[in-house]
């Protein structure tokens, strides 16, 4: 059986943690297709959060108080380059990651693209999933915000990084979405798939991105396989992270229901087949897809794991 999980950072990461539980158990593959629109130039360095929280995550080697980054982090580089007074000051930047984005960097210099980057990191990390960039081309996501009394775009990181996202925002771009191409092996990965799953991860910034690639969600419109998504949002919050203020920007009620709406029922038109909901949503309806109301709290890898379980019977 082959899953394929459509996958932002941290919500990725934890939920696919359950996934690589679950596919063991039933002897299934797992490949994640990782949003790309948080990668950032920085310092000279390619930087891909959502790809190395994934990476890192599944690799044992994450910081889970932190959230992201790598445990045991020292902060000398960021401290020195401080010193030099080398903006953006507002990134942090973990010496153990900054290797990460030397070879990345240097990789990419040299001409590979990031699908065979990450491979390479992916070798050293061993995640037990194979992850792909959702497109091997640039594509940014940007932020169109009031910031120091005018209007700008900037980079999503530092709308969240710099401005914690407590700037008046207008709208969310993709930068570049129009002329990228899914990375080698996505639309592969989706031809062959027995089911996809939509993470919950945040639906404007992390799963929108990767669905703005062309030809990713018409190989999913296409595709053989039933398309389940989790809600990222429980009883009217986000869990954890920017759903909530992503959602209130682009006008979309941050609720189960509001998430579903946005992404539709896949026989309308829209991306699903089916919708997990938390137990406290149950209720919530999806005209053309099957809704089921189970826990959707991440707390371990076991309830993660119970969640996929969930998912694929949907499927
Ligand atoms: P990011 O790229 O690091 O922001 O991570 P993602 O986009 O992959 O996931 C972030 C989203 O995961 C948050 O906005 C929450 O809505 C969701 N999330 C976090 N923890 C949980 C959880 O335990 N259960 C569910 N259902 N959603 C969660
Ligand atoms: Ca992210």
């Amino acid at each position: 059986m082959q899953i394929v999980v459509l996958a932002g950072g941290i919500g990725g990461a934890r939920f696919l943690l359950g996934v690589r539980a679950h596919a063991r158990r039933i002897g299934a593959e797992v490949t994640a297709v990782v949003n790309v629109g948080d990668d950032v130039q920085m310092h000279g360095l390619r930087i891909c959060p959502d790809l190395d929280s994934v990476m890192y995550t599944l690799g044992g080697a994450h910081d889970p108080e932190r959230g992201w980054g790598r445990v045991g982090e020292s902060w000398v580089v960021k401290e020195e380059l401080a010193a030099y007074g080398a903006e953006p000051s507002w990134f942090g930047l973990g010496d153990k990651d900054v290797a990460t984005h030397l070879v990345r960097t240097t990789m990419l210099t040299a001409g590979y693209p990031l699908s065979a980057v990450t491979e390479a990191l992916c070798a050293r990390w061993q995640p037990g999933v194979r992850l792909l960039p959702a497109t091997d081309d640039r594509l940014e996501t940007h932020v169109v915000a009031e910031v120091e009394g005018e209007r700008r775009a900037i980079h999503f990181q530092e709308w969240w990084v710099r401005y914690r996202g407590d700037v008046p925002t207008h709208r969310f771009v993709f930068a570049g979405a129009e002329a990228a191409k899914p990375a080698a092996g996505v639309l592969d990965a989706l031809g062959s798939a027995d089911v996809v799953l939509v993470a919950p991860s945040n639906p404007v910034v992390s799963v929108a991105p990767v669905l703005a690639v062309p030809g990713i969600k018409e190989a999913l419109a296409d595709g053989p396989a039933p398309v389940v998504g989790v809600s990222p949002i429980i009883a009217g919050a986000a869990v954890r992270g920017m759903a909530d203020r992503c959602l209130a920007t682009i006008g979309v009620e941050c609720s189960a229901a509001g998430v579903a709406g946005l992404y539709g029922a896949r026989s309308a038109g829209g991306l699903l087949d089916g919708w997990l909901v938390d137990s406290s949503d149950a209720g919530v309806e999806l005209p053309g897809a099957r809704v089921r109301a189970v826990p959707l709290w991440m707390t371990d890898e076991d309830a993660t794991a119970a969640m996929v379980a969930a998912a694929l019977e949907l499927a």
